[in-house]
């Protein structure tokens, strides 16, 4: 059998206490000290878990250590037992650099509460966490929106583009409504995708910061078109209107997609 560096009861002690006997994992937490039912007995479910293996063949194991160094404090983590095995069962999940920040994370916790400080780890976190949610939001609602204009754009040059002629676009448009009924319908909905991608602006721009929301207004201004109608439908130019807007601005709309998205994938963390 393999010679184990293990920890001596001391290190294992400071480890625990550093960390006021609570798993270091994240996701876990879970406090590991406790009374027995026997009031001269304690419980306990927490472990000094190696984080680089204490003997040759364990997990992350590391031939360039010192047995020194292999039981060394530095070299330890608390965890509780469940979270003990399972870092051991997948070794590139559970890598060393995770652990080491796992341990950081755990020991400035408890640093922040033993000095009554603010725990910026977590706030950055929670920051982190909104700004993630608000640029994958912001992306989903642009996607949605582009990819219905794109659609008309594709639709419109298919089946008008080449024969364009106002009042004959206007006629067309109507004498095969029932033809184009379906399409029409779809490409109408980008007004309720502007005003979904709207209320993500107002409730994330703080987040998503000026220089997209900025982008995103600009991208809508573009979609503004003004046309006439009777009501009845014996006049009524909202499609030529629509087209026409769209034909004129695509290219443009497409360099300010292209630009938010670069933004937004610069600014994506995960
Ligand atoms: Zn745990």
């Amino acid at each position: 059998m393999n010679k184990r560096d293990d920890f001596s009861q001391k290190t294992i002690d400071t480890l625990c206490e550093r960390v006021e006997g609570k798993c270091s994992n994240p996701n876990c937490r879970r406090e590991t000290k406790g009374p027995h039912s026997n009031s001269k007995k304690r419980v306990s479910i927490g472990e000094a878990a190696h984080i680089t293996a204490a003997a040759e063949g364990g997990p992350r194991y590391n031939p360039d250590l010192t047995p020194g160094e292999r039981s060394s404090i530095e070299n330890g983590i608390w965890l509780c037992r469940s979270c003990a095995r399972m870092i051991d069962s997948d070794e590139r999940v559970y890598s060393v650099e995770l652990l080491r920040m796992w341990k950081y994370a755990a020991e400035y916790e408890q640093s922040c509460i033993i000095n009554q400080m603010d725990n910026w780890l977590k706030t950055n976190v929670v920051f982190e966490n909104r700004k993630n949610i608000a640029c994958r939001k912001a992306k989903e609602a642009l996607d949605n929106l582009h990819g219905i204009l794109q659609y008309a754009c594709e639709y419109w040059k298919h089946n008008f583009e080449n024969r364009y002629d106002g009042s004959f676009l206007e006629n067309e448009l109507m004498d095969h409504w029932v033809l184009y009924e379906a399409d029409l319908k779809r490409i109408y909905t980008f007004q309720e995708k502007r005003m979904l991608l709207n209320d993500v602006l107002l409730e994330y721009s703080l987040d998503l910061g000026p220089e997209i929301c900025q982008e995103i207004n600009n991208y809508c201004n573009y979609l503004d078109f003004s046309y006439q109608s009777d009501i009845c439908g014996l006049y009524d130019n909202y499609w030529r209107c629509f087209f026409e807007m769209l034909s004129t601005c695509f290219d443009i709309l497409v360099g300010i997609k292209k630009k938010v998205d670069d933004i937004l994938y610069q600014q994506y963390s995960v």
